[in-house]
């Protein structure tokens, strides 16, 4: 008989080699399910033997005791979506199914890309096809969510972008409305401007001159003597009118189109708030209130309430 050793170590004793070999072949050669290769690691050693008649062929539980030392490698189909391995089923059959059933209605612009790699593992991975079906369905509802969602923010953005766009363009326009106007002719923004004054005064500060005082000068001093009538610049509504701190007696006319005409430094004040005031319109006098040190007329240009120098249109 033979004695068969594995590593060294004796299993048993046979009739025949070939027919325990040949059962060997047939354990490492068949295919069940995703198993993809059975390796045993010590191929049986035989030696012949003189051994009692009595020994029992041992044949089977030597087969088992080899078995039970093989390795399997099982092979399955793993799903990837981007690139990544979420399912792995048994079959390439059942993955090709399944990518089709997800990819039938699949959104345009939905980061849900399928692909299939095999993956052999020593583990029996392979789920149902139903459930990994089930899984992928969820992620890829998931996905067309966030896709939608992110359209839906990009769609707002997109609005307030395009809003926030024409109210600067409606800023600039009316801004370029009220600079653009013709300077030469003493026109600003439609308004033909008259002289403020009907003698002729003395500049005595011009609009922007710093030298000792706090704050540029934001208009132009025309100094005259005390009492010379004050007239709007051009028609429109007086806004303001009364004491205003270093200005003295101010009277202030909006003219439309953002364009307004301060008057300081007044003696006296001949208009209230509301006055429709035309260039014929006494609405003050000159005189030395405020921040003063002569009787003179601070005449102040604002557009959009900026003040503008009132010599790019009058003196
Ligand atoms: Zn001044």
């Amino acid at each position: 008989m033979y004695t068969v050793t594995v590593s060294g170590e004796t299993l048993g004793y046979v009739n025949e080699k070939s027919e325990l070999d040949q059962k060997l072949n047939e354990y490492i050669n068949h295919r069940e399910g995703t198993i993809a290769l059975i390796d045993i690691k010590d191929m049986p050693e035989y030696k012949l033997d003189l051994v009692a008649r009595k020994t029992a062929t041992q044949e089977k539980s030597i087969l088992e005791k080899i078995e039970d030392t093989s390795v399997i490698t099982y092979k399955t189909y793993a799903i990837t979506v981007n690139g990544e391995k979420v399912n792995e089923v048994n079959t390439e059959i059942e993955a090709q199914d399944i990518i089709t059933n997800l990819q039938s209605d699949l959104k345009e612009g939905v980061e849900f890309n399928l692909g299939i790699v095999e993956v052999f593992s020593q583990e029996q991975n392979g789920i149902s096809e139903n459930s990994a079906l089930e899984t992928l369905n969820g992620m890829k509802l998931a996905k067309v969510q966030e896709y939608e969602e992110e359209q839906a923010r990009l769609e707002q953005e997109r609005i307030q972008r395009e809003q926030e766009e024409a109210r600067k363009r409606a800023e600039a326009t009316a801004a370029k409305a009220a600079m653009t106007a013709s300077f030469g002719s003493g026109n600003i923004s439609g308004l033909n401007l008259s002289y403020p004054l009907r003698v002729n005064p003395v500049i005595t500060s011009r609009f922007g001159e710093g030298g000792s005082r706090r704050y540029v000068h934001t208009g132009v001093d025309l100094a005259t003597s005390l009492g010379t009538s004050i007239y709007p610049i051009a028609s429109g509504t007086v806004i303001f009118a009364g004491p205003s701190g270093t200005y003295g007696n101010k009277v202030v006319v909006d003219h439309g189109n953002g364009v307004q005409s301060w008057y300081a430094h007044c003696n006296t004040i001949n208009v209230g708030v509301g006055t429709e005031v035309t260039t014929d319109t006494c609405i003050a006098t000159v005189g030395s209130t405020g921040n003063s040190s002569g009787p003179h007329l601070h005449l102040e240009i604002r557009i959009n309430g900026t003040a503008i120098n009132p010599q790019n249109y009058l003196y």
